[in-house]
């Protein structure tokens, strides 16, 4: 296992100044938009019997999945709050966010991506009754004004003028066709605005249409960064949800509450997405590699002092 000698951690610690003031500047300005546009912040779950399967997305690349017991129960720690979220939505509220830190033990070769991190933390929200165009027109709606309050604040980069464009769209079917299946790199490299990719093959919960085969589910691309939040209309429907889980080989005792409300017609139709902050952060600050924009790196296959 590589490490770093240890006068290293302090001068990069030392010299993370000024990340740390543009991420709380950030964390500061997405919560308040959050709040005054009515939703309700929630604190995230680290261990819980229920996680994100994370699978089968095409991006994912888990090494180990972290389960351990505890009180003579067998808990996950946390891959992404997904479930959670559209349980709260449905059961007592209509817009809720949180940000959750998801542990996620990448492959050792994910290191030099300088995209991928083995914890990071995802700005993840979920509205009850929206449509994916809901969510994409919100998401876009706040980023739009983050850039614009960064401006004033005198942050500024050049790709930030893109608040002036249409963020095109495009089907995720059209551009592998185009790019062929390592399309997500070739892409981030070639857009100079951020785009929308649609209708993404990937785990139960998003929404698929049954007669036309297509996944109603949206990411969003920034230049040089790459895919920055994943989000979709949910998949409520009982029978549904089974099928999905039969074909993918989950394991349905994992997902009891889910299966229950769905069962019972309790869950609400909903959509939602998580944003990834370092990513976010990372394309702000001008830093190609998300790990230079956290104060305690999480590179994947190095494990530092602190
Ligand atoms: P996902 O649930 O995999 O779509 O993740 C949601 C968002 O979290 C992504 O769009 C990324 O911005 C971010 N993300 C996912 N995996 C990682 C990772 N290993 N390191 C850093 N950010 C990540
Ligand atoms: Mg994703």
């Amino acid at each position: 296992m590589e490490q770093k000698p240890l006068k290293n951690e302090y001068v990069y610690i030392k010299n993370k100044e000024r990340i740390v003031n543009l991420q709380s500047l950030i964390l500061q300005k997405l919560s308040n938009y959050f709040l005054e546009e009515g939703f309700k912040w929630i604190l995230p779950v680290i261990t819980s019997k229920v996680t994100d399967p994370l699978w089968p997305d095409p991006g994912a690349s888990i090494e180990k999945r972290l389960e351990f017991e505890i009180y003579g129960e067998k808990v996950r720690i946390t891959q992404s709050m997904i479930v959670h979220k559209i349980i709260a939505v449905s059961l007592f509220t209509d817009k809720i966010f949180t940000f959750s830190p998801n542990l996620r033990i990448e492959k050792p070769e994910r290191k030099n991506t300088g995209k991928h991190l083995y914890e990071f933390t995802q700005l993840d929200f979920e509205v009850r009754y929206a449509k994916s165009q809901d969510i994409i027109s919100f998401v876009e709606r706040i980023l739009k004004k983050l850039f614009i309050d960064l401006m004033e604040n005198g942050i500024y980069r050049k790709e930030m003028e893109c608040i002036k464009e249409k963020w095109e769209t495009y089907d995720s079917m059209d551009i592998e066709s185009i790019y062929g299946r390592e399309w997500e790199q070739i892409l981030a490299n070639k857009i100079e605005c951020p785009v929308w990719i649609k209708n993404i093959p990937r785990e139960f919960y998003d929404y698929q249409d049954p007669l036309t085969g297509k996944w109603d589910n949206y990411d969003l691309y920034l230049p040089g960064i790459g895919e920055v939040l994943s989000g979709s209309k949910r998949e409520i429907l009982y029978d549904r949800i089974i099928e999905k889980m039969v074909r993918d080989r989950i394991n349905k005792e994992n997902f009891m509450v889910l299966l229950d409300l769905s069962k019972n017609g309790e869950l609400k139709d909903c959509a939602g997405a998580g944003i990834g902050i370092e990513r976010l952060l990372a394309w702000i600050a001008g830093e190609k590699n998300v790990a230079n924009v956290q104060l305690f790196p999480r590179i994947p296959g190095v494990v530092d002092y602190l």
